[in-house]
């Protein structure tokens, strides 16, 4: 211990008095190597130091030097800013703490240089993967967390080809994320700055998907990276918009996700020169259902309802619950012919077959009012007038369409 060229002193476990302190432990602490002989911490660093000791040393491993960190000591009666690592040594079976004091450099400097010591600590304690490669794509240095989100060994992805090829089984996505990453990386660096972040979906060892948020800034000749897992967070996000979209009851989508359909193809339909149709249904008489089967045969018939709609219409139309027993259909540019074949096989499918619900039969009918909307028409103006043809469908006997 004498070789060692800072203070070291030796303590018990339970009774923190010294078993032994080195020689540049008794320059420090002013005082004969003999002088030290169960002595206690307090009477060399004072109350207060003794205390934050006392709170720390709990927690150094065995072997393993802790973080260095600072205490205000009474060091023979003159204050003093000392730095201290404390290690828990096992000696022949018994636990003792060794702790190295050093003076402290002013203007914490020595925290610095503490903390460069405990860099690693630091990286793999971040709770994101933190990756650093060089310019040849080699990775240099990768934190426990992006060990544990991929589970891949350093040997496993050495060679970049190999993060590729594990982390992006399928070949035409990891074309679209190399690309993605190429050029995000390569426009951040012509200006400088930290790469616009995007997500891409990454196979981890263990044959799990992960959603996985990049991060990049090229410093000096070093590639930084950033691997955030938001798995959890863009699959509730997912659900959450789909809940925020679709009538609950039905599965059709709901009023305001059916506007914002209408007005995005209304708008492509505007910009290409093609039409748009707006349909609106209502159940015939749904009232009388209700009231003579009850309000679950009648939540059961806009279930059916909506299932038989959907199976007439295209991938591309769009429909939509509007409220209670009325609905709408967006048809993306169809001609005038199939806008009657259409509206008049969406009254078919609901009227030529009964709806057997549970052990009842009953003859369900829709009326139907259609506009074409041309031109520079509005969605609004469109639907009023498709509105009004439902109207005078309904005036005019039910279980028929009539277009505006
Ligand atoms: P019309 O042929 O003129 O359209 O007559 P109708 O009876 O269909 O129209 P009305 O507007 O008088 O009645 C609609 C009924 O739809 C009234 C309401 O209680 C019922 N309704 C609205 N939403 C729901 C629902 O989610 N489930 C059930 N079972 N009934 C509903
Ligand atoms: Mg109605
Ligand atoms: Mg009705």
């Amino acid at each position: 211990m004498n070789c060692v060229g800072a203070p070291l002193v030796l303590m018990e476990k339970q009774t923190l008095s010294v078993r032994y302190a080195n020689a540049n432990a008794a320059i420090l602490f002013g005082r004969g190597l003999e002088g030290f002989g169960g002595c206690s911490v307090e009477e060399l660093v004072g109350h207060e130091a003794t205390r934050m000791l006392g709170q720390i040393w709990s927690v150094a491993p065995v072997g393993v030097p802790g973080e260095p960190f600072l205490i205000r000591a009474q060091v023979q009666g003159q204050e003093r800013i000392l730095m201290v690592q404390v290690t828990k040594v096992a000696v022949e079976g018994e636990i003792l703490r060794l702790f190295t004091f050093l003076d402290a450099p002013p203007q914490g400097s020595v925290t610095l240089a503490g903390w460069q010591e405990n860099v690693i600590s630091l990286l793999n304690w971040l709770p994101f993967g933190f990756e650093i490669s060089g310019t040849d794509d080699q990775i240099q240095f990768a934190n426990s967390t992006f060990k544990a989100l991929f589970g891949y060994t350093q040997d496993e992805i050495s060679n970049i080809e190999d993060w590729w090829r594990l982390a992006y089984p399928d070949p035409d996505y990891r074309e679209f994320a190399r690309t993605q990453w190429y050029e995000s990386i390569a426009a951040a660096r012509a200006e400088n700055r930290e790469m616009t972040p995007f997500d891409l979906d990454v196979a981890t060892a263990s044959g799990e998907t992960r959603t996985i948020q990049f991060r990049h800034r090229t410093i000096g000749n070093f590639n930084v990276n950033m691997y955030i897992d938001v798995t959890r967070e863009r699959s509730y996000a997912r659900e959450l918009k789909v809940l925020a979209d679709t009538d609950p009851l039905t599965g059709a989508m709901n009023r305001r996700r059916f506007f914002e359909e209408a007005d995005r193809i209304h708008a492509e339909c505007q910009k290409s020169g093609a039409s748009a149709t707006f349909l609106m249904l209502d159940i015939d008489h749904f009232k009388t259902i209700n009231d003579r089967y009850g309000h679950g045969v009648g939540d059961a018939v806009l279930v059916e309802f909506t299932r038989r709609c959907r199976d007439v219409l295209r991938p591309e139309d769009r429909f939509g619950r509007m409220g209670g027993e009325e609905f709408a259909v967006v048809l993306c540019r169809p001609d005038d012919a199939s806008v009657h074949v259409i509206a008049e096989r969406l009254r078919q499918v609901v009227g030529s077959e009964p709806f057997i619900i549970d052990t009842d039969t009953l003859k369900v009918t829709v009326s139907v009012g259609g506009a074409i909307c041309e031109g520079t028409e509005s969605v609004g103006s469109a639907i009023s007038r498709a509105d009004n043809g439902l109207y005078d469908a309904k005036k005019s006997g039910r279980d028929r369409v009539i277009l505006r």
